[in-house]
């Protein structure tokens, strides 16, 4: 682990990383323990008043170099993280460009925080407001992206001049621990970004969060777990942002470009296997369309090759462990059940490694499991609907509010439905959203706040203002 500038070994023992192409473990990592946890918090806190002391350009130097020294380890990124997490080198290597992004944007924004100064409605006093930074915050990151999940909170966290405590997911450690040596390389004073490793989270961030040194929490992950924290974080009434699942729907207009959605759903789809909070989960097709769409995106999804995430032609690697393997199997067959064909796919092989095979579900009924719950993997269940408002009425259904993507070669019916859609980030015509430059998050249970763009940096800083006349 990487506490106060210095590796250490954990006070719990050490837990295996697993292979999830072979089920194989790697290697071990440090078990934090609670005295751990202290001396992680002790050090951000004491390195907190220098760091937020120092100039923004030099705060920002150090995420522009460690932007240089990811762009310039990039292979060894994306290899790490298609070893730990089993993402094809395509998908690392896509990862390792937009984690490194994040720290070039945010080293901009460091020079850019600003305050205000205005004259009060009643002209008897000016306002002036100035930011400061948060102060200690504890980062929590999943699996799926292990690198940019954490540059995104990292890089606006140190721009603002907070120090920071980051516990990765317990499958995903070593790119986390990559990243601390970069940013260590690149000048970040001891102290400042400071990586604990576990495998058992609650204890860690119920000690963490028990702390009121600690000011900020920061959490992606699943809802439930999300909600828990939020519960935790109430005593000491931190600063919580949250970015949690989705359930996105994926809306082919009566009047869209098929070849098209069918290329937007592939990335939407089968990006990083399926495992991404903003993976397009059910696809809302029109009716007039539905069949079409059906037979062309089972024709792509079933050539993609499936192999361990290390190898260079995989295009589809293996699932994170042999859980997520089990929830997708399940969901998949309770919507069969509920009356869905398999197109593609539909059942688990044999042999080593967490893999499911890409599969495509047609005439699924509106609330089979595969298009109300969550699958996280490459299952891509369609929906016959008869009109845009049906389609609206369907994809505001879920408790989930993350993303979504529509298609239709009419750019203002698109901007109409995308205006009726209940969540945070729309792609029209396109099947990706993320971008270190744009505001990313969701509304409803998907989560709290934004990242990226202008906004993020806003998560990590408090406003004074003082009231006064001269
Ligand atoms: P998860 O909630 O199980 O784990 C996320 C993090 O929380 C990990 O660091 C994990 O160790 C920790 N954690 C787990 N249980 C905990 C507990 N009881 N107390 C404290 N911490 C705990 O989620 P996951 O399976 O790693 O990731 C998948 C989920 O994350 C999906 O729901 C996905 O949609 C979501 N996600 C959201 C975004 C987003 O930006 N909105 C991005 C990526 C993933």
């Amino acid at each position: 682990m990487f506490v106060g500038g210095k590796w250490s070994d954990g006070s719990a023992g050490s837990f295996d990383v697993l292979n999830p192409s072979t089920g194989e473990p790697l290697c071990s990592v440090p078990r934090a323990g609670a005295d751990d946890v202290q001396r992680a918090v002790e050090a951000a806190a004491t390195a907190l008043p220098d760091w937020a002391a120092t100039a923004p350009r030099e705060r920002g130097e150090v995420l522009r170099k460690t932007f240089e020294l990811m762009t310039e380890r990039k292979e060894d990124l994306a290899f790490l993280m298609s070893l730990e997490m089993g993402k094809s080198l395509t998908d690392s290597r896509g990862e390792a460009t937009y984690a490194a992004e994040f720290f070039r944007w945010f080293a901009e924004e460091a020079v850019r925080i600003g305050g205000e100064l205005r004259t009060a409605p009643s002209g008897a006093n000016k306002i002036l407001t100035f930011r400061k930074p948060v102060g200690v915050s504890l980062l929590l990151t999943p699996w799926n992206f292990p690198a940019a999940m954490a540059t995104r909170k990292i890089g606006p966290a140190l721009a603002a001049g907070c120090t920071v405590v980051l516990k990765p997911a317990q499958e995903t450690p070593l790119t986390a621990l990559l990243l601390a040596q970069l940013l260590s390389e690149a000048g970040a004073p001891p102290g400042v970004v400071n990586v604990l490793t576990t495998d058992k989270p609650g204890d860690l961030t119920e000690t963490a969060l028990a702390d009121s040194r600690v000011r900020k929490l920061s959490f992606t992950g699943s809802t439930g777990v999300g909600a828990r924290l939020l519960e935790q974080a109430a005593p000491h009434i931190l600063n919580v942002s949250l970015e949690l699942g989705g359930n996105a729907p994926f809306l082919v207009l009566e009047d869209a470009d098929v070849d098209a959605a069918v290329e937007g759903a592939m990335l939407a789809k089968m990006r990083n296997g399926g495992q991404a909070c903003t993976a397009a989960n059910r696809f809302l097709v029109h009716e007039s369309v539905a069949a079409e769409f059906a037979e062309k995106l089972a024709a792509a999804m079933g050539k993609l090759r499936v192999g361990a995430g290390t190898d260079e032609d995989t295009q589809l690697g293996p699932m994170v462990n042999a859980r997520a393997v089990e929830g997708i199997a399940d969901k998949v067959d309770r919507t069969i059940a509920a009356g869905a064909r398999a197109v593609l796919g539909g059942s688990v092989g044999d042999g080593p490694g967490f893999f499911y095979p890409a599969t495509v579900l047609a005439d699924v009924p509106s609330d089979a499991p595969a298009a109300t719950e969550e699958i996280f993997g490459p299952v891509a269940p369609i929906v016959h609907v008869s009109s845009d408002d049906e389609a609206v009425e369907l994809a505001n259904s879920s408790e989930m509010g993350l993303s979504a993507y529509v298609y239709t070669r009419d750019l203002a019916r698109g901007l109409r439905v995308c205006e009726r859609l209940e969540v945070g980030m729309v792609g029209l015509n396109r099947g990706l959203v993320s971008d270190p430059s744009a505001p990313f998050g969701g509304v409803k249970e998907s989560g709290l706040g934004r990242e990226g763009g202008f906004e993020g940096i806003d998560a990590y800083l408090e406003t004074t203002y003082v009231a006064t006349n001269w």
